[in-house]
């Protein structure tokens, strides 16, 4: 059955990681893989966590199915968290997933499910994930223009000509905040022209926010989301706590749906549950019964965003040194574009041989495409890294 498989070209970041790892030398820098370092590079588990954990680990009284829906306690707080206090709030459901990945896959399932000629859009570029997860799902994907090379900012004059072209049967994917790869993330300007055409075409959007409380804060990087839920009549949302609760391997993740009534996001999820008992079935319980215990508990949500405030901030230093340390060193605002972006990356653009020289001359590990993450420098490594990044360019 499986003899014609032919052999398949690794993951270009997980073999990124592997050269690494082989690399002998002691000042190698990993700006790879997404996820949040400290100072240390190490990706310690917050204490919130920790915390909660404990407590699970006391009082978690059975292993039994929590059903297809997930944690509904999780799933209630989850929307309180991102709907609470918009028009959206009390017509909309929550599906508890595996990660974003999962809460993304559930959606597209749904949009195949209902509207299978759909197109989804996204933007140009978008996280690795996007376009093979919803065309998996078996919708089709195009994209629509969003980063500016030259500036390295997001072009909303031609990302907005290109959304006024989208209707009815046309679903709008939009990175919540943070944007994956390039770190540039739209005006609040932006989201309201997208809030207007949305109303006059009536095409749909979806926001995958991924990444809250790693830009300019947690209700300031639910800015866009909420002028969304606040305006539009349908709304599909993921989210992750991968992230922000650092859970990463413990795949926390949920969608969203947002619809005319309380009663038809219900029958919306339903569906999606049905449609979910035909793959994984059921999420793992593990990271929502620990977010549960967070944003139940006052000390633990207090305790969980300042770990996640001092998290934006080391990133938000490191962006700022680098500006600077580019500055002094070219004597231009060339790199400026480090401190516009937000949350854990920047897309510098870099060409191939570039990152290659990077690679071998310097021991710095940037994935093809050139996204940096920032996340993964430490304080130290700023002025080795401009450097670096000077020479390869002369
Ligand atoms: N959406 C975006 C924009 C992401 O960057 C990521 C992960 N890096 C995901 C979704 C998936 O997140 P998760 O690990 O929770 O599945």
């Amino acid at each position: 059955m499986f003899e014609t498989i032919p052999a398949k070209k690794g993951d270009s970041i997980v073999a990124l990681m592997t050269e690494f790892a082989n690399d002998p030398r002691t000042e190698k820098m990993d700006l790879g893989i997404g996820i949040y370092r400290n100072n240390l590079g190490e990706t310690p588990i917050m204490k919130a966590v920790m915390e909660a954990q404990k407590i699970l680990l006391e009082t978690e009284p059975t292993k039994a199915y929590q059903g297809l829906v997930g944690d509904v306690e999780y799933t209630e707080l989850m929307q309180h968290f991102l709907l609470g206090g918009t028009k959206a709030a009390d017509r909309a459901a929550t599906l508890h997933t595996p990660g974003a990945s999962g809460a993304l896959r559930a959606v597209a399932d749904l949009i195949a499910a209902t509207q299978p000629d759909a197109t989804v859009w996204i933007s140009n570029p978008s996280y690795v994930n996007h376009q093979p997860i919803m065309e998996r799902a078996g919708l089709k994907v195009r994209s629509y223009p969003y980063l500016n090379p030259e500036t390295k900012l997001v072009d909303e004059t031609a990302m907005l000509a290109k959304i006024a072209e989208l209707g009815k049967g046309d679903v709008l994917l939009l990175h919540g905040c943070c944007h994956n790869p390039s770190g540039a993330d739209i005006t609040l300007d932006a989201w309201q022209s997208i809030a207007d055409l949305a109303n006059k075409n009536g095409f749909l959007p979806f926001v995958d926010i991924a990444y809250q409380g790693l830009g300019d804060g947690l209700d300031e990087d639910a800015q866009g989301l909420h002028l969304l839920a606040n305006q539009v009549p349908e709304l599909l949302i993921s989210t992750s706590c991968s992230k922000n609760f650092g859970l990463y391997r413990e795949r926390t993740g949920a969608a969203m749906v947002v619809t005319s009534s309380r009663q038809q996001a219900l029958n919306t999820r339903a569906l999606m549950c049905e449609l979910a008992r035909g793959s994984y079935s059921m999420p793992p319980a593990h990271g929502a019964g620990v977010v549960k215990l967070i944003l139940q508990d006052d000390a633990l949500t207090t305790l969980w965003k300042q770990e996640l405030k001092e998290m934006t901030a080391r990133v938000t230093g490191l962006r700022s040194a680098l500006v600077e340390e580019f500055q002094q060193k070219t004597q231009s605002n060339q790199f400026d574009y480090f401190a516009k972006h937000k949350g854990m990356f920047t897309l510098t653009g870099f060409d191939d041989e570039m990152l290659e020289k990077l690679k071998a001359d310097f021991g710095i590990y940037i994935v093809k495409g050139g996204r940096i993450n920032v996340a993964g420098l430490k304080e130290h490594e700023v002025p080795k890294l401009v450097d670096a990044v000077i020479r390869c360019q002369s």
